[in-house]
C-alpha cells in the first residue's frame, strides 16, 4: 500500500502564531520539529495498516520545514518551493499521484475568511480573499482533495485544530478519520495537546483511515476555479496570465480537469507573487 501525506504547517502540534510558520521567527526551528514529529506518527500509523511506501509532501511556505534527519525512514520527502516550473500544483508536486492508494491531510488549517480561524488562509493570505471549486468556497485542503480525486487517490485521515476538523466534516461528511490536536480560542492562540499524546492520536488516526479507506472526491467537468484578490491591483497582475474577469476582483479559469485548473490557478497566483515572494526563491 502505497501513501501520500500533504503536510501543512499551521495545523501542527503546538504551532499557533506567524512566528512558528517561517525561517527566521521565533521557535520556527521548534515548529519544525513539532511537524516533524506529527508527520512521523501518521507514517507510524500507516506502517501498522500495512503500507510500505509513504512520500510526504512538504507543502508549507519554503516548503523545507520538515527535518529530513528525523523523518521516519520508510518515507521519501518531496521539498521545494512551488515555483510553476518545480510545482505546478502548488502543494502536492506533480510526482506519481497515480500510485497512491491514500492520502491523509497533516497539519492543515481552514479556509480565508473562516470567522476566528486559527491561522486561516488559503494558499497565499495576502493576495487571496477566497477560492471557489465549482462554486463553493475551497479550502487547501478542498483543493488537494479534488487534485488527489482526479487520480483516484482518497482522503483518508486528517489532523489539525478542532475548527479544522469542523470545517473538513462539512465538506468531506464522515468518510475520513481526524485527529484533534489542537483546540483554537482565536486567529493566534491555541490550547494544545503535549507532543506526545497528540503524535499518538494522529498515528491511531493514521492507522484507522487506511483500514476504513475511503471514496476519492470527483468534482464535476468542466471545473471552474474562481479566485478572488483583496485588490485591484492584484486581479490586475493575476490577469496578466489569462483568465476571465468576474466581480470586482475575482477571476475564473475553466479546464476540462481538476489538475487543469488547479494548475492555472497557481501560475496565476506564483505570478502576482513574483514581486517579493522570498519563500518562491
Ligand atoms: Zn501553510
Amino acid at each position: 500500500m502505497r501513501v501520500l501525506i500533504s503536510v501543512d504547517m499551521e495545523g501542527a502540534t503546538g504551532v499557533c502564531h506567524p512566528d512558528h510558520l517561517m525561517p527566521g521567527g521565533q521557535d520556527y526551528e521548534a515548529a519544525r520539529r513539532w511537524l516533524t514529529g506529527d508527520v512521523n506518527a501518521a507514517i507510524r500509523g500507516a506502517k501498522a495498516a500495512g503500507a510500505t511506501d509513504v512520500l510526504v509532501a512538504d507543502g508549507h511556505g519554503t516548503m523545507r520545514n520538515i527535518i529530513l534527519e528525523q523523518l521516519d525512514p520508510l518515507a521519501r520527502l518531496l521539498t521545494g518551493p512551488a515555483q510553476v516550473r518545480n510545482r505546478p500544483l502548488c502543494q502536492l508536486g506533480a510526482l506519481e499521484h497515480g500510485v497512491y492508494d491514500a492520502a491523509f491531510m497533516i497539519g492543515h488549517h481552514t479556509r480565508a475568511g473562516t470567522p476566528g480561524g486559527l491561522l486561516a488562509h488559503t494558499w497565499v493570505g495576502r493576495l487571496v480573499h477566497e477560492i471557489r471549486l465549482n462554486g463553493k468556497p475551497a479550502s487547501e485542503s478542498w483543493l488537494n482533495a479534488a487534485i488527489l480525486g482526479h487520480y483516484g487517490v482518497p482522503v483518508v485521515t486528517a489532523s489539525g485544530a478542532d475548527e479544522y476538523g469542523r470545517q473538513m466534516r462539512e465538506d468531506f461528511g464522515d468518510g475520513f478519520v481526524f485527529a484533534e490536536v489542537k483546540q483554537t480560542l482565536g486567529p493566534t492562540a491555541i490550547v494544545t495537546l503535549s507532543l506526545e499524546t497528540a503524535q499518538a492520536r494522529i498515528e491511531e488516526a493514521a492507522r484507522e483511515g487506511l483500514a476504513k479507506g475511503g471514496e476519492p472526491l470527483v468534482v464535476e467537468k468542466p471545473v471552474v476555479l474562481e479566485l478572488e484578490l483583496h485588490t485591484d491591483a492584484m486581479r490586475a497582475q493575476a490577469l496578466e496570465l489569462g483568465g476571465e474577469p468576474v466581480g470586482r476582483l475575482g477571476l475564473r479559469f475553466t479546464a476540462d480537469d481538476m489538475v487543469a485548473a488547479a494548475e492555472q490557478l497557481w501560475r496565476a497566483l506564483a505570478h502576482t507573487l513574483r514581486e517579493d515572494a522570498a519563500f518562491l526563491k
